[in-house]
């Protein structure tokens, strides 16, 4: 007897979280200097880092025991309370795989980093965004209000924030954290350039639900390695560490790592030069009546109204930030090196003499 088959719709190749996500589309537009993605144009250590290349026969070491170790000696806080990742994108990956169930809520303030938008879409969470002021500026109090309305797992707050450069100070950050349960994930992916003093590293044992995620892609200028790191109660870090991917860490960015851990000094320089080169230019943009923010981080935030800016700096070969929807005619600036500050200012000069 022939079997009846019934006829059924294909099944989705996606899942359904994922059918209207928007891919991250890195800039590939050719350029003459790259100011688009808070990277740094220079190598800050030693041209001849003495890396030794005889274990790469064999898986890196998953727990990345030398790198938590220098990694710990840079911040001040025992190893026991770090995890490392192929850059802080994948702490925050890790976060969502940990804590969040389906439907679950996530708290940011709106506008910010735009990975927790991404994340809470693929694992089918709710981002919720509170509106930063019309200045950018936040208030803690304005998310404190919406945590029994909503009672998120995540809370991230991104101090210096991407893409404004506001800061939410530490007494603020401890004011919510001893308002709620829920995680409270601290975003110092900029920290160096803003104020060490501010970090949330040091409150780590008083808060068994703070986490707090760095990198070495922006200060130490080692975007190409993918090297950051998560710090949090020893409790955290347990529960993080068995959702975390078998050796996630190669080996040749973990040792790169460990010798530019070494080298701090040179950092420090680094992030001294660009601090005093961000508050030059962002003088300099006012000056020319740029509606420019101040910013904490490696890169200044600011308003133009039309885009005869943006496409005229492309066509001198220069790209920057642009974003769209409510963040319409606003861009964001990587602060570069003393050439690439140099020239972006000059090329923005002539493109608003040319307008006139
Ligand atoms: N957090 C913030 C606020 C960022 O701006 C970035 C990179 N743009 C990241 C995290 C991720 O950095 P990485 O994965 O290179 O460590």
């Amino acid at each position: 007897m022939e079997r009846l088959i019934k006829k059924r719709e294909p099944i989705s190749l996606t899942k359904k979280s994922i059918q209207n996500l928007i891919a991250y589309k890195p800039n590939t537009l050719p350029y003459r200097i790259k100011l688009d993605a808070n990277e740094s144009n220079q190598f800050l250590f030693n041209e001849d880092l003495k890396i030794n290349t005889s274990r790469i026969n064999m898986y890196p070491d998953n727990y990345a025991t030398d790198l938590r170790n220098a990694i710990s000696h840079y911040i001040g806080e025992s190893a026991d309370h770090i995890i490392a990742g192929n850059g802080s994108s994948e702490m925050i990956e890790l976060l969502f795989k940990t804590y969040v169930d389906k439907n679950d809520v996530v708290f940011s303030f709106d506008p910010s980093f735009s990975m927790y938008g991404v994340y809470s879409q693929i694992y089918n969470a709710e981002l919720v965004r509170i509106k930063a002021n019309t200045d950018f500026s936040v208030n803690i109090d304005d998310l404190i209000e919406q945590l029994e309305r909503y009672t998120p797992k995540l809370i991230f707050i991104c101090t210096p924030n991407n893409p404004t450069g506001t800061v939410v100070n530490k007494v603020d950050i401890k004011k919510l954290l001893d308002k709620t349960d829920a995680i409270v994930v601290v975003d110092e992916a900029y920290m160096e350039f803003f104020d060490e003093s501010e970090s949330m590293v040091s409150e780590i044992k008083q808060y068994s639900n703070l986490v707090v995620l760095r990198t070495l892609s922006k200060a130490f200028g080692l975007a190409a390695i993918r090297v950051g790191y998560m710090v949090a109660s020893a409790e955290l870090i347990e529960i993080a560490y068995r959702v975390k991917s078998p050796y996630n860490i190669n080996t040749l960015s973990q040792l790169v790592a460990i010798e530019a851990l070494n080298q701090t000094e040179k950092v420090k320089q680094h992030v001294n030069d660009i601090i005093v080169r961000r508050n030059h230019l962002y003088r300099q943009m006012k000056e020319l009546g740029i509606t420019v923010y101040p910013s904490h981080g490696n890169f200044l935030f600011f308003k133009y109204e039309c885009d005869q800016l943006y496409k005229g700096l492309i066509n001198k070969g220069i790209i920057i930030r642009k974003f769209s929807g409510e963040l319409n005619n606003h861009y964001r600036v990587t602060v570069g090196n003393a050439y690439e500050t140099k020239l972006f200012i000059q090329c923005v000069e002539e493109i608003l003499n040319d307008e006139t």
